[in-house]
């Protein structure tokens, strides 16, 4: 099939390559020209295992492309938008600025029978509205919705086979032109088995936010469980372990620490919860607003923690921090807590020397004042106090003995909870994981 990816950062530049390898024949565009120009060679333009190599698997097949120029999308007949769709800057909505104007192009590029799908993450009623732009001189397209669930640092796995489809179309019938024309597109893995949802517009939206903030909601409680373990000497290690044992709950995403980040999570529950304002439900989902606060409590938490092992508090003292990324295998700096606590003890006073194998470039340029260098070791050297914020396996497999020759000082905060504190403290460390004992 002849495919458009209409935007071709962390979700788009993937969706196109993996197009591509599923036998279309995919033209990516995206107003930034410096990313177009990367992409045309095979470059990834952001840290993604496995990206690269589809990439060049994609181009060298002649079946992938990319242009910065919308008037490539006239050679598709079904264009995918995956533009960004970020926090507001003055309110908790979301930006639906970039998807307005994508579809735009589209429309302006498009010719009758095109099929519109989106992939950006958008509040409920969106498409309904965009349904209502399409004016009597525009081309006669269908729309459909599909939300994607890939996790970046498996984006690649997660876009060649999905763990389920969802296809959001007018009618909400597998008859509908849109459906089938999705069911071409994802032949192969519908044919390996990926389970497949054919819904309506409004449900298709809100699979994804509802999706995200169950998984927010989940984070949340276990973190929320730390606070209580804190006060009360428990251990929430255990008692994840624990509750996790049953099968209603499950152990997943029970893992306190310093919380969830990243482009998504964040800006999608407090999305929802301006969604859910508009709608006159804001009761509905005002707990979100609850996990929010409880999620942002473990990054001043993680600062407070710092102020206490060091005695005297931040100002002057060297701290290393290992991660900026919001998770590890990824480069994304986006609402990390990693960085947030790392510009906190910097704002703080504190020497912060940080490392990440892939994020400090995205982290200086967020904050340039901040002191990245390129090993752990370079950042652990002198340091009175040891900072585990992404869990990068280099730094989870550090070894205490090692470690402890290189600072200044053994204290370390592991704020992912992936380190043993055992060994950890019976080679001489301070240890604090968050909620735990
Ligand atoms: P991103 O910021 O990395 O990428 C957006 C891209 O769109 C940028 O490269 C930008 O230059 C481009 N763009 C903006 N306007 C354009 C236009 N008019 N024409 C062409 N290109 C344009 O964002 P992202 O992380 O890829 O997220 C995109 C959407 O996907 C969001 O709605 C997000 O919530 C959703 N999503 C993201 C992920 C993820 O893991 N990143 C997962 C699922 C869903």
């Amino acid at each position: 099939m002849r495919l458009s990816v209409v935007g071709c950062g962390y979700l788009g530049a993937v969706h196109a390559a993996a197009m591509a390898e599923l036998g279309h024949d995919v033209v990516g565009i995206d107003v930034d020209a410096r990313k177009v120009a990367q992409l045309s060679r095979g470059e990834a333009p952001f840290f993604e295992p496995g990206l690269q190599e589809l990439l060049l698997a994609g181009l060298r097949s002649g079946r992938l492309r990319f242009s910065a120029d919308p008037a490539a999308l006239s050679s598709a007949d079904l264009h995918f938008i995956a533009v960004g769709t970020p926090q507001l800057s003055g309110g908790a909505g979301a930006d639906l600025s970039y998807v307005d104007a994508a579809f735009a192009q589209v429309l302006a590029h498009g010719k009758d029978g095109d099929i519109v799908v989106g992939k950006s993450t958008v509040p409920v009623g969106t498409v309904e509205r965009l349904s209502g732009t399409i004016g009597r001189d525009a081309p006669r397209v269908t729309l459909a919705w599909n939300p994607e669930f890939l996790r970046e640092g498996h984006a690649v796995a997660d876009s060649l086979t999905p763990d389920r489809l969802v296809f959001g179309v007018a009618g909400g019938s597998r008859d509908d032109a849109a459906a089938a024309a999705l069911a071409q597109v994802y032949e192969k893995p519908l044919r390996d088995g990926t389970p497949l949802i054919v819904t309506d517009w409004a449900t298709a939206e809100l699979v994804k936010v509802a999706a995200n903030a169950f998984l927010a909601t989940k984070i949340s409680f276990i973190n929320a469980m730390a606070e209580i373990a804190e006060a009360t000497g428990a251990d929430v290690t255990q008692l994840a372990d624990a509750i996790g044992h049953d099968a209603r709950i499950g152990r997943r995403f029970l893992n306190a620490g310093v919380g969830f980040g990243g482009g998504c999570l964040p800006k999608d529950i407090r999305a929802f919860q301006a969604r859910a304002v508009e709608l006159g439900l804001a009761e509905t989902v005002v707990f979100l607003d609850e996990m929010d606060k409880i999620n942002l409590r473990r990054r001043s938490r993680v600062v407070e923690l710092a102020g206490e092992l060091l005695g005297s508090g931040p100002a002057g003292r060297r701290v290393a921090v290992l991660g900026l990324a919001f998770k590890p295998d990824s480069d994304d700096v986006r609402d990390s807590p990693a960085l947030e606590v790392a510009c906190a003890l910097r704002a703080a006073g504190a020497e912060v020397v940080a490392a990440d194998p892939h994020a400090a470039a995205n982290a200086r340029a967020r904050d340039p004042e901040l002191v990245t260098v390129d090993s752990a070791d370079e950042a652990l050297v002198g340091a009175e106090l040891v900072i585990l914020l992404t869990e990068w396996r280099e730094f989870t497999e550090l070894d205490p003995e090692r470690t402890a020759a290189l600072v200044s000082g053994r204290r370390i905060i592991d704020g992912r909870n992936v380190l043993d504190p055992e060994a950890w403290i019976g080679a001489g460390w301070q240890y604090r994981g968050l909620g735990r004992r």
